[in-house]
């Protein structure tokens, strides 16, 4: 059952996966909180919109966050990320450098680079990883709305499969 604070914080990620969709990149969307819920970070994907591979959503969060995390660590905070699609290897690396103690995402990537669940599985840093809860598509209705943001991806110019018929095109024409 998804409580009211992991909804709101879910939809927020929403929001910035549909922003950034509409700024032509993968349409994921992360947001950081605390352990009182308080919102810390909001990230989104920059990859192609800042021609930067490692700018994914959650490491954007997690950057974002800034001094809140090195403030945590003193502390003995620990927070929660939302993601709009299961955290990557690298993000998965970000996840375990940043006091995160709970992840919560949207939609299992199955086709593409989801890490977190293989990581697990795969039993290494198991320490660390085993102290994170993990909370795989919570809601079936918000799964749909990436799912969509995700099927609208493909007909963007900057799919993969676009930018390769561009770049063929452009090599067999003779000038
Ligand atoms: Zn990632």
């Amino acid at each position: 059952m998804i409580s009211g604070q992991d909804r709101k914080y879910l939809e927020l990620a929403l929001e910035q996966a549909e922003q950034a969709l509409k700024e032509n990149t993968y349409p994921v969307g992360a947001v950081l909180v605390d352990e009182q819920f308080n919102l810390v970070a909001i990230g989104r994907n920059r990859v192609h919109s800042a021609q930067d591979t490692t700018a994914h959503a959650e490491i954007d969060a997690i950057r974002n966050a800034g001094e809140a995390i090195f403030d945590a660590k003193i502390r003995q905070k620990t927070f929660t990320l939302y993601s709009t699609l299961e955290p990557c290897p690298m993000c998965t690396g970000g996840i375990l450098f940043s006091k995160i103690k709970r992840v919560v995402w949207l939609l299992n990537d199955e086709m593409g680079f989801g890490g977190l669940r293989k990581t697990k599985a795969a039993g290494v840093f198991q320490e660390k990883i085993d102290r994170i809860e993990l909370i795989e598509e919570p809601d079936v209705v918000l799964k749909g709305k990436q799912q969509e943001l995700m099927r609208a991806w493909e007909e963007n110019p900057n799919h993969v499969v676009h930018l390769r018929e561009a770049a063929k095109i452009k090599a067999d024409t003779v000038y």
